[in-house]
């Protein structure tokens, strides 16, 4: 019998969810503040403390195969067709590309162009 998917509705900031949904960690602080200008400089998004419900549907990850039940998925694309944990998209997805590095790049970048 399969087992029954739970999801639930969590309540984050907007710069919460995109930390944690880039498989990052709120304890992170160079990546939280790098979010945090990314986001007030997003036309589209720009308070981020601004809270909002986004649902947390467990997965397991294609990579080490763990059930995870508390952090939003990544897309494992294009190593494998599913979802990875944010350990497994750091380590395997992410490895060579670094995220901080493209982060500030794109805030100076978008910063350059308002000045
Ligand atoms: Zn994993």
């Amino acid at each position: 019998m399969k087992k029954p998917i739970v999801s639930k509705k969590v309540t984050l900031t907007q710069l919460e969810y995109f930390v944690v949904s880039n498989g990052y960690s709120m304890e992170d602080t160079e990546f939280v503040e790098l979010a945090r200008k990314k986001i007030l400089l997003s036309k589209t998004n720009p308070n981020p403390d601004d809270t909002q419900e986004f649902m947390i549907t467990p997965f397991k990850c294609v990579f080490c195969g763990k059930t995870f039940e508390n952090q939003f998925p990544n897309n494992a694309a294009p190593f494998r067709d599913g979802y990875c944990c944010g350990e497994c998209n750091r380590k395997i997805k992410l490895a060579g590309f670094d995220l901080k590095a493209e982060l500030k790049k794109d805030i100076e970048e978008r910063e350059k162009n308002n000045g």
